[in-house]
């Protein structure tokens, strides 16, 4: 058994294997300690190997997919080793054979299909970075749903792009390491990396392939593929015919993605908004989180995609507002399509099992069902005595096809709710099959003569607590209590076969008979629901295509009414997008923020203008911290992506020109993992800006250059300003507490001033969270200090401070305060740090005097408990 084994474990390198033995997978040597540590089970021996002990673990079947799902969001590949023989075969063999055994899948983090390893909401990607005559491709599938896509990517759009598709397992090429586009990424992709040997990487052998999985002389009808894209889609279809052992997932034609028809959005600027991911990395308090109103999975999933990706064609954008505007009027439309739409169960995942022979009778009701709602949604539409539908609503209805006998035929065949496993048969409904009903008919009168044979064996015996029952050892055997055993086994007619302590147990010719009898047929049956279930699924996989298709015309409709029911719940408005540089929103709100104020508050939400329109390209805004700064910068980059996602958005009215590339830098944290400063994380993002940076690109700046000294900071600012300004000539938001800057706006034809209101109120801030024109007179640090908490001591004293620095400190010529002249001049620090401390306080009476010098003879580190309560009492007897 070792030999084979480690002949199967050499195999698979760099997958954990999970070997089958009986009701267990095993784990051997390394991997048992490195499983055992992962999922905290057991570690044992069995056994020694070259004179060592083996070390082992095991996870039992019925529990695998648990145990699985932990061992690969830890990062590891499992190679699943099953049992592909009867024991017995291998027993006929003789003595020593081993059960033969082959790997029937790995299971990595890229290519799952099963539903509990699975979020049912969000796609799961395998994605590959290829290359060929110098450029890059950029390819990704979605194993369980068959989506299958590429692009040919720049360089320095890599990191933006794996950013928005967030792959969970990114295959490249082992030579193509040291590529400088991937040491750009610093490491960001470096957990999700599989290398694969170059070889499969070969653009002329994935042309190949591809041609023969699709069956296409040429792929010229999918699109015109580079060579760099090809080495992509070949190298994610090599992969998941490696980890399915050449099972083919049902992947459906690629699609090619041209360049630049998505905003361009990079990594930090998706963090910085939480677009998809909330502060804590999981979906609550994202833009997604809010948005989100879909109520099937491949909806969920689409709506996160295109959120992902929002577009830069105005046309396709349009088209997508149309099919919104048109269900946000068609109230009752919309609602019977969300309640039908509630039924769908997820025919993409379904469909995905059944191509790799996972699936089960669910999964084949599930596409029945799924199949079966097309024509219902199709009826609403047409019910609806309306305006005809907007060409999106009409594409996607007519991805519907034509399905109805499949259809018919599932929902004839398969029992209302079906089991899991085909093998365990009971799934195909009676009266489908004749054989069939024929075969659980004799099954279902042997177990009636069953019944009756206890019955007489009752009457023969006398005794009534005889009992004809069965289990999966014995089969069909009579069961009598020890007292009576004697009596039976006195009967020639019953043979012996069990004693236990609380029973003895026989069995009969005539009742062993029956068993046999009953078993052929129970066996022929399942054998027959199995052939049945076989042709079912093959039937489904012919027209995998086109239900596809169905799904995914469906999955569009739930995403357009999820949009129309958002914006009428929220209030949101149609965007007009164009082709221009304008940017002009009215009364913008704030998604995420305004949503957190709950139901009935949102009108506690400050709406603001924002007009970044010819001569007013670049905003300054200047206000104190607390007063909503950011939170209007953000709102703008995140209407901006809700309209060309093809959303409405939450303002009264918006303009926008298509942005092309979104930039954002609002706050930044530590990236300690990668050894850099806030400063440095800082600098490095507004380096990618000003390099990137286009007339169409949106740029939301705050705070630049806050994490060095004030005047190294003003000046990056003042210098980043100014390249936005005449450079690259984006349109910007750049908020900045330097009031300072503000005098660019006299300067730069495009800089206009704006501040966020605050009101003083009995020496107190009031925020108004209101955008103005003009600029911050004062800072208000002080007031938001007290807001914070800060102790009434600091607050004074900082107060003190402020005021001499603000009278008079200031060096002539209105530069720099000379601190040390203003220190020696108004005592201002030799005061701080004369002051005595409150503890030092020279005590007026002499009891107090005595209880310090008490105080100042204990040594805390050198006393026992007890020592410590007794001096306490002393302390406490000379007050
Ligand atoms: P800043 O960036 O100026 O320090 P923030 O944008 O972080 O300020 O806003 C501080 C808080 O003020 C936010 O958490 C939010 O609750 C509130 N706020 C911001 N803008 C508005 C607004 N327009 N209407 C109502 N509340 C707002």
């Amino acid at each position: 058994m070792m030999v084979q084994y480690l002949a199967i474990k050499a195999a698979h390198p760099g997958s954990l294997l999970f070997y089958r033995m009986g009701d267990f997978y095993e784990l051997f040597f390394e991997d048992a300690e490195a499983a055992s540590a992962a999922l905290d089970i057991t570690l044992t021996k069995r056994g020694k190997h070259l004179g060592q002990d083996i070390a082992m673990c095991g996870v039992p079947v019925h529990a695998a997919d648990a145990y699985l799902s932990r061992l690969i969001r830890k990062g590891f590949k499992v190679a699943i080793g099953e049992q592909v023989e009867d024991p017995a075969e291998a027993k006929k063999r003789g003595g020593k054979s081993v059960v033969k055994r082959e790997v029937v899948r790995i299971v990595t983090p890229g290519t799952l299909t099963e539903e509990t390893l699975l979020d049912a909401r969000a796609n799961n990607l395998l994605a590959a970075i290829g290359g060929a005559e110098g450029r890059l491709g950029l390819a990704w599938a979605d194993v369980s749903t068959g989506l299958f896509e590429v692009t040919a990517i720049e360089a320095e759009q890599l990191g933006a792009e794996l950013a928005r598709l967030a792959p969970g397992e990114i295959l490249l090429s082992d030579r193509r390491f040291d590529d400088p586009a991937i040491k750009a990424l610093d490491g960001a992709i470096d957990d999700r990396i599989t290398p694969l040997p170059a070889s499969r990487f070969d653009s002329t052998a994935g042309e190949r392939r591809l041609k023969e999985i699709f069956a296409v002389g040429t792929l010229d009808g999918y699109g015109a593929f580079s060579r760099a894209e090809l080495s992509a889609l070949g190298a994610v279809i090599a992969y998941v015919e490696l980890t399915q052992k050449g099972r083919l997932a049902r992947l459906r034609p690629p699609r090619r993605v041209a360049a630049g028809s998505t905003m361009a959005i990079d990594a930090a600027t998706r963090r910085s908004l939480e677009i998809t991911q909330g502060p804590d990395g999981g979906r609550s308090g994202s833009l997604l989180a809010v948005i989100d109103e879909t109520v099937t999975g491949a909806g969920a999933r689409l709506l996160r995609f295109h959120l992902s990706a929002p577009l830069t064609q105005v046309a396709a954008i349009e088209q997508r507002l149309d099919m919104v505007d048109h269900l946000l009027r068609q109230a009752d439309l919309r609602r019977s399509l969300r309640a039908a739409l509630r039924r769908l169960p997820d025919l993409e995942r379904a469909l995905a099992r059944l191509a790799l022979g996972r699936g089960g009778p669910r999964d084949l009701a599930a596409i029945g069902a799924g199949l079966g709602l097309l024509p219902e949604v199709a009826r609403l539409f047409s019910a609806a005595d309306l305006n005809p539908p907007p060409a999106g609503l009409i594409a996607a209805l007519n991805r519907f096809g034509d399905h109805g006998e499949l259809a018919a035929m599932l929902a004839a065949a398969i029992v209302a709710e079906p089991p899991a496993l085909a093998r365990d048969g009971g799934f195909i409904a009676a009266g489908h099959y004749p054989a069939l009903d024929e075969e659980r008919r004799l099954r279902d009168e042997g177990r009636r003569l069953v019944a009756a044979l206890e019955a007489r064996l009752k009457g023969d015996t006398g005794i009534g607590a005889l009992k004809v029952r069965h289990n999966n050892v014995l089969g069909y055997h009579i069961e009598v209590t020890p007292l009576h055993a004697d009596k039976l086994g006195a009967d020639s007619r019953f043979i012996h076969r069990q004693t236990l302590g609380s029973a003895v147990r026989f069995t009969t010719v005539e009742l062993s008979e029956l068993a046999d009898r009953i078993a052929r047929a129970g066996d022929k049956a399942i054998a027959m629901e199995v052939e049945l279930f076989d042709g079912l699924v093959a039937r489904v996989l012919a027209a995998a295509g086109t239900i596809a298709d169905a799904a995914l015309g469906l999955a569009e409709i739930d995403v357009a009414a999820a949009l129309a029911e958002l914006a009428e719940k929220r209030r949101y408005t149609r965007p007009r997008v164009e082709d221009s540089t304008a940017f002009s929103i009215e009364a913008g709100r704030h998604p995420v923020v305004e949503a957190g104020f709950g139901a009935g508050r949102e009108g506690d939400f400050v709406a603001n203008d924002c007009d970044l329109g010819p001569g007013n390209r670049l905003w300054l805004l200047t206000g104190p911290n607390m007063a909503g700064k950011s939170t209007f910068l953000r709102q703008n980059a995140l209407i901006a992506v809700m309209a060309q996602m093809g959303s409405f958005v939450p303002a009264a009215s918006a303009r926008i020109g298509v942005v092309d590339r979104l930039f954002s830098r609002v706050g930044a944290a530590d990236d300690l993992a990668r050894g850099r400063s806030t400063f440095m994380v800082e600098m490095v993002e507004a380096a990618a800006i000003l390099n990137q940076a286009t007339p169409r690109s949106l740029v939301i700046l705050d705070e630049l250059g806050r994490g060095t000294a004030t005047y190294d900071g003003l000046s990056i600012a003042w210098a980043a300003i100014e390249q936005l300004h005449d450079v690259n000539r984006s349109r910007a938001l750049f908020a900045t507490h330097y009031h300072e800057l503000t005098i660019l706006a006299e300067r730069l034809a495009e800089v206009a001033a704006h501040t966020v209101k605050v009101r003083e109120w009995k020496g107190d801030v009031v925020f108004l969270h209101e955008v103005v024109r003009g600029t911050a007179d004062r800072s208000y640090g002080i007031q938001v200090a007290r807001l914070a908490g800060l102790p009434p001591a600091v607050i004074a004293r900082a107060e003190d401070v402020l005021h001499r620095l603000e009278s008079g400190a200031a060096a002539p010529g209105g530069g720099r305060p000379d601190m040390a002249a203003l220190a020696d001049d108004l005592p201002l620090f030799a005061a701080l740090a004369a002051r005595p401390r409150p503890v030092q306080a020279a005590p007026a009476d002499p009891a107090a005097a005595a209880t310090l010098d008490a105080v100042k003879t204990l040594d805390p580190d050198a006393m026992t408990p007890r020592e410590a309560l007794d001096a306490l009492y002393r302390l406490k007897a000379l007050g």
